[in-house]
Parts: C-alpha cells; structure tokens; sequence
C-alpha cells in the first residue's frame, strides 16, 4: 500500500466533516500532533445543524446506519462512543407510501419484515424477501471487506476469490432486474432498490452490489441519536479536544503551500501560515484539486456527479399523526424519476420524496409541542438549466402543494419557520456540481476508479468525494483509510465491521 513520504509527526487537517473527524481521531490515537482548521463555525460539515427560533435542524444526513462505525473511530482514541452519543434504534426504520394509498413499514428484524410484506402484500413475497435478505447479506460479506473497508492501488489487487463470488451472487448484474428475482411486486421492488440513488444512480443503471447499500439501512439497521444528527459530529469533535487535539473553527484555508509535489503547510484567509509534515484535505475533492492544491487532472475533470437535492427545513406547528421518522412518499411514476433527473436533467414530474419527522424521536429539537419536518425533493445538480434564484420561490410552492397532496394538510400554512437548500446552495456551499452526493458511483468512478485518496509526496485526501464513497458510512471509512495512508496499514484500529 502506498504511504505518504517523510515526516508525519504534524499534521494539519482542513475540514472538520465527517471524513476529517474520523481521519483525525485515528491520527491522534496514533499519538501524531493533529490540528483541524474548519472554515465553519461548528463541525460537521454537511451534518451541520441551523438553530431557529427554539428548532434545532439537521441539514444534512439523516438515515444512520451503521453506528460501529462511529464506534471504530472512538475505539482509535480509546474512548467509547456510548459516553460521548446516546444512539437510539428508529423502528420503523422507514414508512413507505404509495400512489394507491397503500403503506409498508420497514423493519431490519427479518421476521418482522417478512410478517409485514405477508400481511400487506402475500406471502410468497415476503419468502421473496427473505432470499432477498440473504443476498444482500452475502454481497456485505464479500463487498465489505476486500472492495470498500481497505485502500486500493490497483484494479489488479481486486482479483480474489471474493470477486468471483460477487460475480457468482449476479452482483455484476443491473440492480433492478437482479433484485425482481426476488420480489415480484411493484413497492417491494422500489422498496429495496431505491437506496442506489444514495450513490446517484438509477437501479435500472447501477450493478447489484450497489444492493449492498439496502443492506446497510434495511438489514443492519437505523439509527438517532438523541441531540439529533449533528450530535455525532459535534460528539467526536469534543473528544478529540479532550485528547489535545486543536480545532480551529471559522478558519478558511487558502492554498496549501508545497514544493513541486511536497506540502509544506496550508495558508488561511487570514494570512496565518500552518507548517505541517502531512496535510489531509477533508473539502469535496475536485474543489480541494482545484481551489486548494492548484492541480488539474483530467481523471478529476472528467467526473459525472449525482443528482442534488432541494431540501426544505420546516419548524411547524402541525402533528401528523400517520406518519413515522422517515417517511418516502412514492409518486405512481417510477422509472421516469430516474430518466428525468438523470437522463434529462429535469425536475421529477411525478415526484418520490423524502420527509424526516426527527421530533418524532426527540421532541427536544423544537419548541414544546412543535414538529420539525425535514423534506428533501431530489433534483438534478448545476449541470441541468435551471436559474435557482428566480426559480425557487415557484418550486417551493411546488414542494409544498406536493406535501398537501401527499398527506400533509394544511403543510404550509403550518410552517412558522423555514430554511431552504437548492443545488446552487450546496454549490456556493464548496460542492461540485452542487452535487452534495458527490460524484456518482457508476463503475469507472468506484473502488479502484474513484479518485485516489493519495496525491504528490505528503497530501491525503478523505471525504465523499474519494474512496470509498458517499454517506456517512462511506465517509467514515474514508477516514480511516486516510489515516492508513500517513500510518501504515496495521497501526490503526481495524473497523469492526471488518473484525467480524
Ligand atoms: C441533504 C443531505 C442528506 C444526506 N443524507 C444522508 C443520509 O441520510 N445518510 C447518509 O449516510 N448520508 C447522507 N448524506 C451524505 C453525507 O452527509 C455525506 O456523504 C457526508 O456527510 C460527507 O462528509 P465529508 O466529510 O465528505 O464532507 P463535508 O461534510 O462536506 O466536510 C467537509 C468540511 O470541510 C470544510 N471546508 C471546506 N472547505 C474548507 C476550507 N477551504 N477551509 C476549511 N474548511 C473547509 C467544510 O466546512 C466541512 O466542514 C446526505 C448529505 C446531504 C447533503
């Protein structure tokens, strides 16, 4: 495996997200010098949080799964995550909606599951499901380990016999179609394919080991922690500090200053310098080639990114009883989603959505009494023709007669406050593209395609935007795969996901 070259005793990380959090927390496990210079005022990054008027809003991921992931990082520092975070299981971990009125409840018990598909769909596809199951159990085990937990020089170090079994489970066949093997009917189907969009891609486009992703949520499990999301971030951020790490918030890094191909330290906008032996960039990539390290390389220009998202932050007045903490809301269309957000680079004309009730699990994130919904429409990112500026305030009368029609009534006269995020937002926010999903996970921009996480002598890179890929998850590991580039393979913590 390739290792960074020299001295790696000081290490500057730009980037208080996810990724630069979990890079740093093995880093300094490891008993390097570890500065975080974060050009927000808090940490998290797209887990960050927007207080208003007595509502404490998540604007960012909200489907947490795998927590000993988190664990893994706080095990690095020899803490234990469960006296930093309180983590709840969310049960149902979704409730989905259809157009003919019909709802299904997912639970990550295989039983419960399947007692549920029987009662609402038959039997027969609640055994569908239960191949299902051990499919994507199978693909976990085979996937995990050798394609995504570990640092990949080469296509060639994929060769193994876990390849061959991944070929042998279909894994290299298109996910809708592979997963209709196993269920037969329409909302099961969008049910336990959808989670491709997470990695920007329609089922009818991505392999079946992308299914691995189902896994994560639907089999292993949901997860809230009380405080909400941005609890985790700010959680590892404060054992960090109790380990001696520095963070230093509203700190915007300019350029990393380097030699040829050795970085010496980066420069802030406000003139101080940071001399370091190793700079680990937590920025989406692209953007941290471009704006931060002066490169450009025609494997990062080429890049295809995901969809985006118009994401609507409601602090409301209104309960509504029918609903759970995650809620999808299938439009009738299906496959036009896909075609129109990705193929035409349009809105959805028959929209599929998002809506997160987090004070359904703590009704501490809003004033007694009061709700907060978290609704998030996908749309296509910057390079479709759409003027946010002039165009929002109509698509957020199209978002909230949506919800009325899906529901939701009286939705927007019970908005006290709101905050909105379009594509163009996220992109004035630092994404490219204003694709906060980062660049797509087709196959030439996964594992061994997908930007390295390793540049010139002494710079590493962790986030979304490098391998392994997007979601918290993802981005978890990204850290620690980045901390393996500055200490050695075997001198940090192996995931537990890993150990087991
Ligand atoms: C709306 C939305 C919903 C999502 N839903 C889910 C979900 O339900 N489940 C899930 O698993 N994932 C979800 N994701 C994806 C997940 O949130 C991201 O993949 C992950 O948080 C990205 O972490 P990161 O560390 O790569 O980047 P970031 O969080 O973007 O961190 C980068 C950090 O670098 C800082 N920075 C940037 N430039 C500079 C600079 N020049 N100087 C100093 N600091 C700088 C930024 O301020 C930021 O703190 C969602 C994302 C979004 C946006």
């Amino acid at each position: 495996m390739r290792t960074v070259k020299g001295k790696t005793e000081d290490v500057v990380i730009v980037g208080a997200g996810l990724g630069g959090l979990s890079a740093a927390m093995r880093l300094a496990g490891a008993g390097r010098n570890v500065t975080i210079l974060e050009r927000d005022a808090i940490p998290g990054g797209r887990a960050g949080r927007i207080s208003d008027s007595g509502y404490e809003f998540d604007n960012g991921p909200t489907v947490l799964t795998m927590p000993d992931l988190i664990q893994d990082a706080f095990d690095c520092l020899g803490e234990n995550m469960n006296d930093w975070l309180s983590l709840e299981p969310v049960t149902p971990l979704y409730r989905a909606f259809y157009h003919d009125d019909s709802v299904l409840d997912v639970y990550s018990d295989v039983d419960e599951m399947s007692a549920e598909i029987e009662r609402v769909i038959g039997s027969n596809e609640a055994l569908g499901y239960r191949k299902y199951v051990e499919f994507v159990s199978d693909l976990y085990k085979y996937e995990m380990k050798n394609f995504i937990d570990r640092n990949i020089d080469s296509p060639l170090s994929l060769v193994s016999t876990d390849l061959a079994k991944l070929v042998g489970l279909g894994g290299f066949r298109k996910l809708a179609p592979k997963v209709n093997t196993f269920l037969k009917d329409d909302r099961t189907q969008r049910l336990f394919s959808f989670q491709s969009m997470y990695a920007g891609l329609s089922p009818y486009d991505a392999l079946a080991i992308y299914a691995v992703i189902a896994y994560m949520d639907s089999v292993a499990g949901v997860f809230f922690p009380k405080g909400g999301m941005h609890a985790v971030p700010q959680a590892m951020a404060k054992a960090l500090e109790a380990h001696g790490v520095t963070i230093k918030y509203n700190t915007e890094v300019t350029t990393v200053r380097r030699n040829g191909d050795h970085a010496t330290g980066v420069e802030t906008a406000n003139g101080e310098f940071f001399a370091a032996d190793v700079v680990v960039l937590n920025p989406d990539l692209p953007v941290a080639y471009r704006d931060l390290l002066g490169v450009s390389k025609w494997s990062i220009n080429r890049l295809e990114y995901s969809p985006s998202c118009y994401l609507m932050l409601a602090g409301s007045t209104a309960t509504y009883d029918h609903i759970g903490h995650h809620n999808i809301h299938f439009g009738r269309e299906w496959k036009q989603v896909f075609t129109d957000l990705i193929d035409n680079r349009a809105l959805m004309s028959d929209p599929s959505l998002l809506v997160t009730n987090p004070t359904h699990s703590d009704p501490s994130l809003a004033p007694d009494g009061k709700q907060i919904y978290y609704v998030l429409f996908p749309t296509p990112n910057m390079d479709a023709d759409i003027d946010w500026k002039t165009f929002e305030p109509e698509y957020r009368e199209n978002v909230i007669s949506t919800m009325e029609a899906r529901g939701y009534k009286s939705f927007g006269d019970s908005v006290e406050v709101s905050h909105i995020t379009t594509p163009l937002d996220w992109q004035d926010r630092g994404m490219e593209r204003g694709a906060p999903f980062a660049a797509s996970h087709s196959f030439l921009q996964t594992g061994p395609f997908r930007p390295h996480n390793i540049w010139g002598d002494n710079v590493v890179f962790t986030g979304s935007g490098t391998q392994p890929g997007v979601g918290v998850p993802m981005v978890l590991i990204s850290g620690r795969l980045a901390a393996e580039r500055i200490l050695g393979k075997d001198s940090t913590y192996r995931s537990r996901a890993l150990r087991k």
